[in-house]
């Protein structure tokens, strides 16, 4: 397979070409990017039913042969990361030894889902009953990817999907469809036609999506705005949703750290893709005592970061992946000089052939101001003052979001205490962002609803069905 190339959707197993294509922009240059389809209703239609009838078959399937196929399917994705790697850089901009962890995950995630079966529940079992519960897949499944986490944001969504008996259509984002398209495409010679297919559409495909009445459920990505958008049209036709959406994750350093090592690790986390993940630490409470020196230590470290294309070796930091979004995280940037915060790295947005920020330190702004409430999903974020913990734990907690959080600090207790404390989906000590295919991974409050990956989100791709046998009464 050719990952540089003839990028299509598939429905039924084969290459559904369309009138109309679009195309997305490689965002450390603006170049355009080969033409990818731009689906029409009557595609998803198509899609659709195509999906119907192999989940027929495809349910009913035993769970070992739909794990074989599903871990044929990792080693494939595997045997082609090189391929995916430069093509993620290329539409998305990571730069490459950050795509190699994306794309290295890819197949680790499918792997580890596919360890998670979901054998019947004996609820009771005597001389009169035989009570047991059951997971039956629920039918088409809709993926909806957004464009920080192409790949495995997708391969996250297929593999539960298929392994829980289900089918699934994978809309990738209209910003990043290629590496989507081509993981649908390599799924081609492990699953039957129409167990993994795709769409690749403008903005009209996703609301046409979650109004379809073939459709059985959203395993959707993105952000809270277009989350609570999800809801609305799913309910037409009540839908199960699963919806994983923005943060605003808060990190609580001790006083006790070690300053340099910590202050480093927490302008990664900050930093990591740009400041363009649902989990980078964006909100960063240094305890008074060490604040000047924590804060001094984080503007070395972002000092020398290396803004650029991705695909250069000395690259650390690739750019904001598409237009929209760097003109929004530009009203941040404007709002330095209109509010009077402080910048004490980078600060300014200077022009350039691609959409390239640097990472932006802002020292200490009042609680209320945007840059604390709101979610930038760029690179510039607040360091904060705390004092008294307990005041720390509550502004930490008062946010609408919920996704992630973490507390830094030598003294294990204290810091697992307050980790116990803080609203989030996932809380860490002494590290962010590590996630395992096998925990429930979700958003407490507008951060989501449901949970992917674990149990938890096999089970979110199924009916609970409750089998009851009267042995007596026949
Ligand atoms: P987005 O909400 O704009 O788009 C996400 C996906 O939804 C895209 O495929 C898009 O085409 C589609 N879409 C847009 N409007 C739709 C509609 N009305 N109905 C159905 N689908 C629609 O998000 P984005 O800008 O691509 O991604 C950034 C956001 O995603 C950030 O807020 C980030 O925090 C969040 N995010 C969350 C997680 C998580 O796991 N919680 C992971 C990654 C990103």
């Amino acid at each position: 397979m050719d990952f540089s190339q003839d990028y299509v959707q598939i429905i039924n197993g084969k290459s559904a070409p369309t009138e109309q294509t679009r195309h997305g922009v490689n965002p450390a240059n603006k170049q355009a990017l080969p033409p990818v389809p731009v689906a029409t209703q009557q595609d998803l239609d198509n899609a659709v039913a195509a999906g119907k009838a192999a989940f027929e078959t495809w349910s009913r399937t035993p769970f070992e042969e739909r794990q074989k196929a599903t871990i044929a399917y990792a080693d494939a994705v595997e045997a082609h990361s090189a391929a995916l790697v430069e093509l993620l850089t290329r539409e998305q901009g990571r730069p490459t030894e950050q795509a190699w962890m994306e794309v290295g995950g890819a197949p680790e995630w499918i792997r580890g889902l596919a360890s998670i079966a979901l054998p019947d529940e004996v609820i009771e079992d005597n001389e009169q009953n035989t009570v047991l519960n059951r997971y039956t897949p629920l039918g088409v499944v809709a993926a909806i990817v957004p464009w920080n986490f192409p790949i495995r944001l997708a391969v996250a969504k297929i593999a539960p999907a298929v392994l829980t008996g289900n089918v699934v259509i994978v809309k990738p984002s209209p910003f990043t469809p290629y590496c989507g398209l081509k993981l649908v495409e390599l799924a081609q010679q492990f699953f039957p036609p129409g167990v993994v297919q795709s769409l690749s559409g403008d903005d009209n495909l996703g609301p046409w999506m979650t109004s379809h009445p073939g459709i059985d459920k959203i395993n959707f990505t993105g952000s809270t705005a277009t989350g609570k958008k999800v809801v609305q049209s799913a309910s037409q036709t009540l839908k199960r949703v699963t919806l994983e959406l923005g943060g605003n994750d808060p990190a609580i350093i001790l006083p006790d750290v070690n300053v340099e090592k910590v202050a480093d690790q927490i302008a990664t986390f900050a930093f990591l893709n740009t400041g363009q993940i649902c989990l980078n630490i964006k909100r960063i409470y240094v305890h008074e005592a060490i604040y000047d020196k924590f804060k001094e230590a984080m503007v070395k470290s972002v000092d020398g970061y290396v803004v650029g294309d991705g695909s250069q070796p000395t690259t650390t930091h690739g750019p904001i992946q598409n237009a929209m979004q760097y003109a929004r995280v530009k009203t941040f940037f404007d709002d330095i000089e209109v509010q009077g915060w402080k910048a004490v790295a980078g600060g300014k947005i200077e022009e350039s052939a691609g959409y390239f920020i640097h990472p932006t330190i802002i020292d200490n702004p009042p609680e209320d101001s945007r840059i604390v409430v709101e979610e930038p999903f760029g690179p510039i974020v607040p360091l904060l003052k705390w004092t008294d913990e307990k005041d720390v734990i509550e502004r930490a907690n008062n946010t609408v979001n919920g996704l992630g959080a973490s507390v830094w600090g030598k003294d294990l207790d204290r810091a697992g205490k307050i980790a116990k404390q803080l609203q989030a989906g996932t809380v860490w000590v002494n590290t962010h962002f590590e996630l395992s295919p096998l925990a429930p991974f979700g958003g407490h409050k507008q951060s989501g609803l449901g949970s992917e990956w674990g149990v938890d989100g096999m089970k979110a791709h199924c009916n609970a069905q409750v089998l009851f046998f009267k042995k007596t009464a026949a």
